[in-house]
C-alpha cells in the first residue's frame, strides 16, 4: 500500500480452538505471510489468545482478540452467529426463543464486553433477514461477503444477497457497516473452491498508526473498506465527493455503481479512478466496485445527516 496509513485485516477465522484445521500460531503465520496487517481469530464460543502476541510482530499480524458467539437454536437448525472483535472478556452465547431475540441478546453482550458486534453470513441457512438485522439494536457491521462455501452470500433461487440485505437495512435507518471476511477453517489440505480457505474477504482500515486501539477506532467510525479481492490504492469517502482508486491486476478492469436508499443504482461508472458526488437528499450512498476477475469492493456508506 503506498498510503502508509492503510492497514490489511481478516475479521472472521478459526483454528484448532474450535473447528479449524490449524493451531492459532500457524493461522496467524499464514496471514502474516501473505500480507496482512492484523487478524482477529474468532473461533466458537472461545476466547483465543496467544500469550506472546505483542512480542511477535515480524511473525504474526497484531492479533486483535475476539470470538464467533455462536448459538445453537433448535437443534442447531437455526444457526445465529456473531462475531465480537475487540472482546475485553469471554462473551457467552444466548439462547432466545428466536432467531432475531437471540441475535439481539448476543450483540448486547458483545457491546457489553467492549466489543464491536458484525452479524455474521445472514444467508448460512437463509436464517438471518434484513428485518431482524434492522431490528437489532447495538450492532456495529454485517458480513456483506463471507468466503466460506456454505454461506451463500450472493443470494440465489428467491434469496436476497447480502449486500441487497445490507441496503434494506440502511434504508430501515440503522447505520450499519458493512465487512468481508474469510471465514476461514481449512488450512491443511490442498485449497479448493468446497473448502473454507484464508485469502478471500477482508478489510483494510484507515487509522494513525498499527495498534489495536488505533485500528478499533477507524473501524467504529467506519473508515474502511471491505474487499473480496479487488485492491484499492486509495478511497475518500464524504459527504461532498466519494473517490476511489483502484490497483488494477494485470489487464483487470472494473465497473463502479453508487448506490442510494433501497439498492437503487445513481450512477455506474467504469475505469481505474472514480469520484462522484452523493446527492443531497438522498438517505445514504455507497460504492460497489466490480472487478473483471469477479470479485468486488465495498465502501462504507455516507449519510445524508
Ligand atoms: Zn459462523
Ligand atoms: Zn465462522
Amino acid at each position: 500500500m503506498p498510503n502508509s496509513n492503510w492497514f490489511k485485516g481478516n475479521l472472521h477465522t478459526h483454528t484448532t480452538e474450535s473447528d479449524g484445521d490449524e493451531t492459532p500460531e500457524h493461522v496467524a503465520e499464514w496471514y502474516r505471510e501473505h500480507g496482512y496487517d492484523f487478524l482477529v481469530l474468532s473461533d466458537h464460543n472461545h476466547l483465543t489468545v496467544l500469550d506472546d502476541a505483542g512480542s511477535n510482530p515480524g511473525k504474526w499480524p497484531l492479533l486483535i482478540p475476539g470470538e464467533e458467539i455462536t448459538s445453537r437454536l433448535f437443534n442447531n437448525t437455526v444457526p445465529v452467529h456473531v462475531n465480537g472483535i475487540g472482546l475485553k472478556s469471554l462473551v457467552e452465547p444466548a439462547t432466545e426463543e428466536s432467531a432475531r431475540e437471540t441475535l439481539q441478546e448476543n450483540v448486547s453482550r458483545i457491546v457489553a464486553a467492549g466489543g464491536l458486534a458484525s452479524i455474521n453470513h445472514p444467508n448460512f441457512k437463509w436464517i438471518i433477514s434484513a428485518e431482524d438485522i434492522a431490528a437489532t439494536e447495538g450492532t456495529w457491521a454485517m458480513e456483506v461477503y463471507n468466503g466460506h462455501p456454505i454461506t451463500n452470500s450472493f443470494g440465489g433461487g428467491g434469496h436476497l444477497s447480502a449486500e441487497a440485505i445490507w441496503d434494506l437495512v440502511l434504508s430501515s435507518g440503522r447505520r450499519v457497516l458493512g465487512v468481508a471476511t474469510d471465514d476461514a477453517h481449512h488450512y491443511v489440505a490442498e485449497f479448493s473452491p468446497l473448502l473454507a480457505n484464508p485469502g478471500r474477504g477482508w478489510v483494510v482500515v484507515k487509522a494513525e498508526k498499527m495498534s489495536e486501539d488505533a485500528l478499533m477506532a477507524g473501524m467504529r467510525r467506519g473508515e474502511f473498506y471491505a474487499s473480496s479481492g479487488v485492491a484499492i490504492l486509495d478511497m475518500k469517502v464524504a459527504r461532498d465527493e466519494i473517490v476511489i482508486e483502484m490497483a488494477p491486476y494485470d489487464t483487470e478492469e472494473f465497473t463502479t455503481i453508487f448506490r442510494g436508499k433501497d439498492g437503487r443504482e445513481l450512477a455506474t461508472v467504469e475505469g481505474q479512478e472514480v469520484r462522484f458526488v452523493p446527492p443531497k437528499a438522498e438517505m445514504y450512498v455507497r460504492a460497489t466496485v466490480y472487478s473483471s476477475r469477479g470479485s468486488r469492493a465495498w465502501s462504507q456508506p455516507v449519510f445524508s445527516s
